[in-house]
This record gives structure tokens, C-alpha cells and sequence, in this order.
């Protein structure tokens, strides 16, 4: 356990951290692309291994989610400009943005609707080929249409999944496990939103429900797998599964720029701003924009100022041995996918070398930022999206040949209501904002 006085001691940030300031951390570890990725763990194949495999599945997931046939298959989202927002930002903040700015929608990935429909929905898919494989019910070349029948579903009945979310994990991870005919069970951190366990238990995931946080949930998850051996815990703080799963963006996000024209080189940065919370999912995705795109690509984690749980890790070299608890904060945001107070030491330490740094934001500018883009693409995302949107400001040095890519990260499966909700109270915060 360390106190906030030796932490302290360890790096000046951590002072901006214990007073909930919004605060940048630039990484001075931050290796060239091919001197940090020869002493990696994971490599390209292992990234092209796991985006053949979701090839491979494509042909069950038009059979099962319908929604994916526009993209046979492959479930991806939309990257395009937002002019409108970087008008909005720039007059916002007062600053200059300069280069253009661009989203990534993950938060309209089908399937989930966030983010974790890329690591969830691989790592589970994964664990179904390896036992249908062992039992000898398909072979690599088979259509993997099969998946979906009534035979697999009966055979992975016999076998259980589970998890611990703070939400949107156990979305994905209930909804691919349970088409797929696994027994799957979610234990919700008391962050978690209602509507989202009641989604789950409607298609039949067992649902959990902690009144504390999402550390608890996942040691319940990970004891529950350890007296089961028919049981898969998904394990969010250490997978590299889920890693791989994410990390397969990096590699189409290429094509996805190439195809609009985008350049990206030395003299064009892209510059990446990542909601962080345990890790997984923005470790995995700037992994692979690393291996896409090598020097050229910039990638920054973004994390509320009460749950900055990356940031300490990385800037005391601590990772997972550190908890924002050791430094006073209690680990509340409104921005429920980050609601992480110990990042994933696995994920701290394969990306030190590779991440330029970490930024932090107070929940009330998620909500001002909300308004803002409401207001300028007609569009709702929930709060954790937010995090990286105010890293063009947050971040130094860029010129006009750059371009500003906001990871968004989840919103497009909130009930009407519930966004009303969150539009509401973010237009009362914008009003009322301290100009901060
Ligand atoms: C989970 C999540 C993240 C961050 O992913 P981690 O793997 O926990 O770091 C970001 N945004 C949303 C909406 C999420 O659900």
C-alpha cells in the first residue's frame, strides 16, 4: 500500500490527480514503434490471427445479428469528420484546434453498441471455436454458419461463461454468450445501469448484482470460474484476448482512412484520444493503430478525474500495484465504463512503451461536452465517450497537417429515455458551467 506522500514523491502529476484537477501526463518512456514492438509480447500475427478469426465468424454473425449483414459480417464502425463539433470545440474552449478533427463511432458498433463489441464478442467467439474444434464439430474450413444452429447452441449449453462489468462488458459478453447457447453470468458492479441488466436478463443472462465496485464484481466472476471447469471467466485485468480482439481496429482503421483519402505519415500525424478504463479496450486499439501506422500515430488515454486509474499507473510506473483509493479519490463518474480504480497491470506494461501519454477530465465537462455535440451532430453518446474529446485542446504542439481522431466509445444502445435523461442534465450543467 503507498500513501500520497511517496506518491507524490514518484511524479509531479500525482498532485493534479489527489486535487481532481484535469491534468496531462506526457510519457517520457515512449519508445520509437519497432524498438518497443521487438520486445513485446504480441505481434502483428497475433493481431492478423485473431481479425481471420472474426472473418472466419462472419458468416454466423449474419445468421445471428441480421444487423450485421450490410457489412457481411464484420462488425465495424464508421469513422468520418466532425466539423461542426471542432467549431463548437474551438469556440468552447478558446483554443485553436489546429488540423481537422474526426470520430470513430464504436459507440454505433452493432451487436453491443460500444466499444467492448470488439474484444467482448472476439474473446467469446474464440473460446466457442476452441471447444467446437476439440469436440471435432467444425473444421477451419467449414462455414462457420453452423455456430448458429440448434446442435452448437445445445452443445455449449454444457458450458458456462462469465464475467465482471461496470456494464458494457457484460453487454457484450451476455449477448454473444447467450445466442451462442452458453450458460453466461454477469456480475454487475453497483455502477452499472439498470437498464442494462434488465436487457441482459431479457436474453436470458444470469445477472449478479454487487453494491460496490467493478474489482469486487470481477473477483466474484473470476472465484465463480475457479470452482467451475466448464466455465470461462472473461477476465478484463489480464486478457489478451480481449486485447486482441481490440486491437484488430488498428488494422482496418488503416483501409477505413485509406478509402476517405486521409494521410497518415511523419509529416501528417494522427493523433488518437482513447476513453480509458481498466485498459483493455484502448490498450488493444492503440496497439493496433501502432502496428498500422508506427510513428506516425499518437494515442492518448482519457480518464475522469475520479477514476484516473491509467494515469497514476503509468506515471509512477506502478500499473496494477497502485489504486486511485492510495491517493484519496473514491472512484465515482457519472462516465460508467471507466468507473476503474486499479488498471490492468497486463495492459500498463505491454503499452508504456508505445502510448504518448494520459489525460484527465472532471465529469462535469463529460456533460458540457455532450450538450456541445448534441448540439453539433445531432447525436447522443453516453459520458465515457466523451473523455477524449477535449484532447485536441488538452494536448500541445499539433499544426495543421494533423488529424484529431476521438475515439467514441458507446452510447448507441441507450434507451430514448435514458438519453433524454443525460441530455437534460447536460444541458443544465453546460448552462450553469464555471467557464473552467
Ligand atoms: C469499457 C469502456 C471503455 C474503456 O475500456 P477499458 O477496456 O475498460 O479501458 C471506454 N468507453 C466505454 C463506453 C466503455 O464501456
Amino acid at each position: 500500500m503507498y500513501t500520497s506522500d511517496n506518491l507524490r514523491k514518484l511524479h509531479p502529476v500525482v498532485e493534479d490527480l489527489i486535487a481532481k484537477k484535469e491534468t496531462a501526463w506526457l510519457n517520457e518512456e515512449l519508445f520509437p514503434t519497432d524498438v518497443a514492438l521487438s520486445s513485446c509480447l504480441l505481434s502483428e500475427d497475433d493481431v492478423r490471427d485473431a481479425e481471420q478469426r472474426m472473418e472466419r465468424f462472419a458468416p454466423f454473425f449474419v445468421k445471428a445479428f441480421p444487423e450485421t449483414a450490410v457489412t457481411e459480417g464484420i462488425i465495424e464502425s464508421e469513422v468520418r469528420e466532425i466539423s461542426a463539433m471542432q467549431q463548437a470545440l474551438v469556440n468552447y474552449s478558446g483554443s485553436k484546434i489546429a488540423g481537422k478533427l474526426f470520430m470513430k463511432f464504436d459507440s454505433h458498433l452493432p451487436i453491443s453498441g460500444s466499444i467492448k463489441a470488439r474484444g467482448g464478442i472476439y474473446e467469446v467467439v474464440k473460446h466457442a471455436e476452441t471447444l467446437a474444434l476439440e469436440a471435432g464439430l467444425i473444421h477451419l474450413e467449414d462455414t462457420y454458419e453452423k455456430f448458429a444452429s440448434e446442435e452448437f447452441k445445445k452443445f455449449f449449453s454444457n458450458y458456462s461463461v462469465a464475467v465482471g462489468s461496470t456494464g458494457n462488458l457484460g453487454l457484450s459478453i451476455g449477448i454473444i454468450s447467450a445466442k451462442l447457447g452458453f450458460h453466461v453470468t454477469v456480475h454487475m458492479s453497483a455502477d452499472a445501469k439498470e437498464w442494462k441488466k434488465n436487457l441482459l436478463r431479457e436474453k436470458g443472462v444470469e445477472v449478479i448484482e454487487y453494491a460496490s465496485d467493478y474489482s469486487l464484481a470481477v473477483e466474484r466472476g473470476r472465484e465463480q470460474a475457479e470452482n467451475d471447469p466448464s466455465c470461462h471467466f472473461v477476465d478484463d485485468e489480464n486478457s489478451t484476448d480481449l486485447f486482441l480482439g481490440y486491437a484488430v481496429a488498428g488494422l482496418r482503421l488503416k483501409r477505413q482512412l485509406a478509402e476517405q483519402g486521409i494521410e497518415v505519415n511523419p509529416e501528417n500525424p494522427l493523433i488518437v484520444y482513447l476513453p480509458c478504463g481498466v485498459g483493455g479496450g484502448p490498450g488493444g486499439v492503440a496497439f493496433g493503430l501502432k502496428l498500422a501506422f508506427g510513428d506516425a500515430v499518437q494515442c492518448y488515454f482519457a480518464e475522469p478525474t475520479h477514476s484516473p486509474c491509467m494515469t497514476l499507473g503509468m506515471a509512477t510506473n506502478l500499473h496494477d500495484k497502485v489504486s486511485v483509493a492510495d491517493i484519496g479519490l473514491d472512484n465515482v463518474t457519472e462516465a460508467d465504463g471507466l468507473a476503474v480504480g486499479r488498471a490492468s497491470g497486463f495492459v500498463g506494461k505491454v503499452m508504456k512503451p508505445f502510448m504518448s501519454g494520459c489525460f484527465t477530465v472532471s465529469d462535469a465537462r463529460l456533460f458540457e461536452l455532450m450538450h456541445l455535440f448534441y448540439g453539433a451532430e445531432g447525436l447522443f453518446l453516453e459520458p465515457s465517450a466523451f473523455a477524449g474529446m477535449i484532447g485536441p485542446v488538452m494536448v500541445p504542439g499539433t499544426d495543421e497537417s494533423a488529424t484529431h481522431l476521438i475515439w467514441a466509445t458507446g452510447g448507441g444502445m441507450v434507451p430514448e429515455d435514458m438519453q433524454q435523461v443525460y441530455l437534460t442534465k447536460a444541458k443544465q450543467m453546460y448552462s450553469t458551467r464555471s467557464g473552467s
